[in-house]
This record gives structure tokens, C-alpha cells and sequence, in this order.
């Protein structure tokens, strides 16, 4: 380990991003997610000597040099995506915000409107953090995010146990100077081993390389 908690460099997988669910040819569902997180984490991946994997849904960002960039516009195109790539990573971090629900069908041409109100079904996507125990067989460190309006660390233990994680990060998206589209985050983590802390508000890019030296210690710890 050098002075920074680093431990030698790691095969590390990030989702980041929305994802988008096509209604028809020109409408899709998705959410506030900009990408910022995930692509903070895949930089300071980078700058610790980590070989990164950057399986991303639709951003305006311009992907780190030298990270593997896979994009995907659907949960099921990034469940794929993953299912692909996570076997021999060492750690995977689960950034994307990933729409729960997809339109049942997807029409092939543009709806057109009629009458005041029309109704839309809508059918679960897969959760991808919570197939890579049990469906994808991983076994490297899982870092699951969650973003809560209330109950925040009851919801980020649930998270944490029900999706098999090592590491919880949640971030109380219901304060406008962090979390979605803001350059700046305050996150708490709850670790499965018991005990949790909080990093203070900071700038992503602050945040992501904290993050990523909880990650390595993890790591480190699985090893010795
Ligand atoms: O259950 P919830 O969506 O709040 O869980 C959030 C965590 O699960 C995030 O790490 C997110 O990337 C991941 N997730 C996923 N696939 C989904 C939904 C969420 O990987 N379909």
C-alpha cells in the first residue's frame, strides 16, 4: 500500500449515468443523472494506476483518456453490458442511476395525441447491482450507490444487505447544492463489515479519489 491507502492497481468496472427507456422513436424516460460521479470515480480510478471499465448510459461528458468506454442507452443494454464484463474485475462500482421502470412496449411509430389523458405500462427493468452476486457470480468488491429523498440510512442499510454489498454510498438527493447535476456531493457510507462514516461536502472529483481509497482498503483487506 503506498502513502495515499492505494493498493497496487485493480481491474475496477463503474456504471454511470442515466439510463434512457424509448416510448416511441423520438420520446424516452430518464432521470436527472448526469454522469459526474461515475466519471469522477473512473478519473481518480485512472490516476491510482487502476485499469477502469466505463460502462455509461447517455452523458455530455467526455470520457477520461485511457478508461475503456462502453456506452449503452437502455437498463437492459447495461445489465448486458455488465453481465459482459464484470468477471474478471476486482471491484465493481455501481454509479448509474438506473431507470426502475420501462414502457411495456415500444411503439415503432410516434404517438400521436388524442384525448386529455393517455396511460403508459410500464414493466421493471432488471436490477443490475442486485444480479452480480447471485446471476453474475461476482465476488471482487461491490459498491452500490444510493440516492434517498428521506430515511436515508435506513434505506442505505436495506440497499446495502439486500444487493449484497461491500460498500454503501448514499446521498440525499433532496438538497439542491449536492447530488444530481451539482459539481459538488456529501455522501455517507455504510460498510457491510458494520460501521459507517461520512465524507464531508466536496467537489466530485474530492470525493470520487476518498472513495476510491475506501475501495482499495477493501480490496487490500480481501487480501490479506
Ligand atoms: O434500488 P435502487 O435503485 O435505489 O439502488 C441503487 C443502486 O442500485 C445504485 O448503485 C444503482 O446503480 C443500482 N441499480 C442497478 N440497476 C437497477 C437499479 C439500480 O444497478 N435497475
Amino acid at each position: 500500500m503506498d502513502e495515499k491507502g492505494l493498493t497496487s492497481p485493480m481491474r475496477i468496472l463503474i456504471t454511470a449515468g442515466s439510463t434512457r427507456e424509448p416510448i416511441d422513436p423520438v420520446r424516452f424516460l430518464s432521470n436527472r443523472s448526469t454522469g459526474k460521479m461515475g466519471y469522477a470515480l473512473a478519473e481518480a480510478a485512472l490516476v491510482a494506476g487502476d485499469e477502469v471499465i466505463l460502462i455509461s448510459g447517455p452523458v455530455t461528458l467526455k470520457a477520461p483518456e485511457g478508461v475503456r468506454l462502453v456506452s449503452v442507452e437502455t437498463a437492459q443494454q447495461m445489465y448486458d453490458a455488465v453481465a459482459r464484463e464484470i468477471a474478471n474485475c476486482d471491484a465493481a462500482i455501481f454509479c448509474a442511476a438506473v431507470a426502475d421502470y420501462r414502457p411495456e412496449v415500444i411503439l415503432p411509430k410516434k404517438l400521436k395525441k388524442s384525448g386529455d389523458a393517455m396511460q403508459l405500462t410500464l414493466v421493471r427493468t432488471p436490477d443490475i447491482l442486485g444480479s452480480a452476486r447471485g446471476v453474475f457470480g461476482f465476488r471482487g468488491v461491490l459498491v452500490g450507490f444510493a440516492a434517498e429523498t428521506d430515511d436515508l440510512e435506513q434505506n442505505a442499510l436495506d440497499k446495502l444487505h439486500r444487493k449484497g454489498c461491500d460498500l454503501l454510498v448514499a446521498n440525499d438527493v433532496s438538497r439542491s447544492d449536492i447530488g444530481f447535476g451539482s459539481d459538488e456531493n456529501e455522501v455517507r457510507l455504510f460498510f457491510s463489515k458494520g460501521g459507517h462514516r461520512t465524507i464531508a461536502q466536496a467537489s466530485k472529483d474530492a470525493i470520487a479519489a476518498e472513495l476510491l481509497q475506501e475501495i482499495h482498503k477493501l480490496l487490500q483487506e480481501r487480501l490479506t
